[in-house]
């Protein structure tokens, strides 16, 4: 089932809450330091070997804090207001994104992600996901084509115009009554992309899905990603720039996020396929010489990081062949160099040549 680490409903938090909160005051009463176990997750690591654990969703290690420890005093004290106002929303049955939640203490909470890795503390203490505590993200990522379903008592039926965008739900738990006759998920990772599909009424055409989380997908379009999968039973193919934060941002459809690293199970989608665009495109399309870019010294540098992460070798050899391959050739090129040869290319051929040709890997 998605969304549940463990038990997770509203009482059980609050009542897990009172009981962290209990045990730092009885601490503290008592005269002793209280110690803040958390645990720590990683979704990849660097290591040659094949059998290393990343592949378990078993937490990699514990950090300990204390308030004998001069920099863990901030920290603590941050985890602490951030789980205050947590249980005020849980208690009160509201939702908060993050960002509002940075504006109850500003002068405390340097920078948002101050206010983000209390977040993501917390859960892990608390043994839940996100969306657990009532806190939602601004949802930024789209939907078009076959597909119709209840949120929150609200019916949202796309098939009525196929090629209009609606937004991804915030609260994907709400989410019901997925319907769809679409054959396929197709997600892009630009906006702009997105809408040149739109414009071509490729969903028309194509009786299929289009997803996008406009850049780094943020958790409702990936949970919403993943609930479509599992509902629908699709095949699912991810179009991106062929350039390393293209490969990066299809790395976090499938694999999911370093940062999120302890909820990666319910969010990551092993189903998916790359659709492209591969460094070899660039002459089965005749891109023109002059889409091509030089990668960049920072390029090489993540690019060359990459193609560490151990879940490349162990789930997808290809795709990390074709990563090197970026690398050796030093260019990249995005999506929109098809357009050289008609604007509609994308639409009309690139794509469906590709699927009807299984030329995904
Ligand atoms: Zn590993």
């Amino acid at each position: 089932m998605e969304g549940t680490r463990s038990s997770t409903g509203r009482d059980d938090l609050l009542r897990r809450i009172r009981d962290f909160t209990r045990s730092v005051v009885e601490d503290l009463g008592e005269g002793r330091f209280p110690l803040i176990t958390i645990d720590r997750f990683r979704n990849y690591c660097t290591s040659p070997d094949f059998n290393c654990s990343c592949i378990s969703d078993k937490p990699k290690g514990q950090e300990i804090l204390t308030l004998q420890r001069k920099s863990h005093v901030y920290r603590i004290d941050v985890l602490l207001r951030v789980l205050l106002i947590v249980q005020q929303l849980l208690q009160e049955n509201r939702h908060g994104s993050k960002r509002d939640i940075y504006y109850m203490h500003p002068s405390v909470f340097s920078a948002q992600s101050v206010v983000d890795r209390a977040i993501n503390d917390i859960c892990i203490l608390l043994g839940c996901s996100r969306h657990n505590l009532n806190v939602v993200p601004v949802g930024k990522g789209l939907v078009m084509g076959w597909l119709r379903f209840m949120e929150a008592g609200r019916k949202v039926d796309c098939i009525k115009s196929p090629n209009a965008d609606h937004p991804i739900p915030v609260l994907v738990e709400e989410v019901k009554d997925i319907v769809s006759v679409g054959q396929y998920i197709l997600i892009v990772e630009k906006e702009s992309v997105f809408h040149r599909l739109a414009n071509d009424q490729f969903c028309k055409e194509n009786r299929c899905i289009v997803i996008t989380g406009k850049g780094y997908p943020d958790i409702p379009t990936r949970r919403f990603l993943r609930l479509l999968v599992e509902k629908l039973h699709l095949p699912v193919y991810c179009l991106v720039d062929c350039d390393p934060y293209g490969f990066d941002i299809l790395t976090t459809y499938r694999f999911g996020s370093m940062q999120m690293a302890y909820d990666t199970k319910f969010l990551r989608v092993p189903e998916i396929h790359w659709l492209g665009m591969f460094p070899s495109d660039s002459e089965k399309y005749d891109i023109p010489q002059q889409c091509l870019r030089r990668l960049t010294a920072e390029d090489k540098r993540r690019t060359e990081a990459m193609l560490c992460r151990c879940y490349l070798s162990r789930e997808v050899p290809n795709w990390r062949l074709e990563l090197e391959k970026m690398l050796q050739r030093g260019v990249k090129f995005e999506i929109e160099a098809l357009s050289g040869h008609s604007l509609s290319y994308l639409s009309n051929v690139y794509i469906t040549s590709k699927i009807q040709g299984r030329a995904y890997m």
